[in-house]
């Protein structure tokens, strides 16, 4: 068995997969996220995945001695295996979503892969997390939590030096933590989670909302209103700027409730919203967050993701990297150095 290993990203729209070894990330392949036919069409492109990338730099599938899955969540757990059962890709979850492309209500993929590899696999914050504490923002910080700010909001955490899993592998999925008695509705069926208030898309149907009813009748269009026109507005425009500074009180009073139960020593936020955004954003969160009672929010570290970019390619293969492989990882960063993604071809 040769020393080989493989990452696997599903996001909600794309996926991806990578193939390394002790040198480098050999190659990167990339397609969309398969929705259509059966539940194990999506398992299916992952080994079909698998198979191209060795393919392509001359390695028999065999060689790869292990997989690390991040993805979409949350689980379910069947039997030996979990399931995933995220309504970002089983629209059978979904009651009467428009434009459904499936009837899914769960995707085997755990089990599936396993058929042909040895798997380990957590959600994307999951994995987001132990690629932070592995060679990120969180090195030798025993008591850590990833959130990220995105179009949803996520999290996955370490207490005392031990991650945290749950039953199903869910632990914590704080965007689905209730903030407000009543709110706007989440894509998951609560009204007034964290998620519901804060998420970019929480912030572009509010922004779009209060756009639409303050320039009533001026011909504008305003549906496609996204939560970046709101940030870029923040200076000028005062409904962007109480949309955003209410988002940011409502995260940080989530990071104060996620800290209450966990007593953490460091935050680290990623995501695409909050990255882009963080000159503006970091600010505001620090300022609400220090408000809260101080005998627990006193000493909490607040920083932002040191990854970033390159998060989805090295958390999934965080997951299966050998622990003698780390300290040189560490030092020589070799996923800066890996080269553009290719398109998968289905063979
Ligand atoms: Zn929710």
């Amino acid at each position: 068995m040769g020393e080989y290993f493989a990452g696997v990203d599903v996001g909600g729209t794309a996926t991806r997969v990578s193939i390394f070894d002790y040198g480098s990330m050999r190659i990167k392949v990339t397609a969309p996220t398969g929705k259509k036919g059966q539940n194990t069409a999506l398992p299916e492109q992952v080994l079909g995945m698998i198979d191209y990338a060795c393919h392509a730099i001359s390695i028999p599938p065999d060689d790869i001695a292990n997989v690390g899955i991040s993805t979409c969540s949350p689980f379910r757990r069947n039997k030996d295996y979990r399931v995933v059962i995220s309504p970002n890709l089983c629209d059978g979850l979904v009651l009467g979503k428009e434009n459904a492309q499936n009837d899914w209500t769960e995707i085997p993929l755990e089990e599936y892969v396993s058929k042909r590899f040895r798997v380990e696999m957590g959600n994307d914050c999951v994995t987001a997390v132990v690629a932070e504490h592995m060679f990120g923002a969180g090195k030798g910080c025993d008591n850590l939590v990833y959130v990220t700010w995105s179009t949803g909001i996520g999290g996955g955490a370490y207490v005392d030096g031990h991650l945290l899993g749950g039953k199903n592998g869910n632990a914590p999925h704080l965007g689905h933590m209730y903030i407000a008695e009543d709110g706007p509705v989440c894509g998951c069926g609560n009204y007034g989670d964290l998620e519901a208030l804060t998420s970019g898309t929480a912030i572009a149907r509010e922004y779009r909302r209060e756009q639409e009813f303050h320039n009533q009748g001026d011909g504008r269009d305003y549906s496609e209103t996204c939560a970046e026109d709101a940030f870029r507005e923040y200076d000028t425009n005062c409904m962007a700027r109480s949309i955003i500074n209410r988002a940011a009180r409502n995260f940080a009073r989530g990071l104060a409730s996620i800290n209450a139960l966990l007593d953490t020593r460091r935050f680290i936020i990623g995501g695409s919203v909050f990255m882009k955004n963080r000159a503006l954003l970091l600010p505001l969160v620090i300022e609400e967050f220090y408000q809260s009672f101080p005998a627990l929010s006193g000493g909490v570290e607040i920083v932002p993701s040191a990854l970033d970019q390159y998060l989805g390619d090295i958390a999934a293969l965080s997951l299966v990297i050998p622990e003698d492989w780390v300290q040189d990882w560490e030092a020589r960063e070799p996923w800066k150095l890996a080269s553009e993604s290719i398109p998968w071809k289905r063979g």
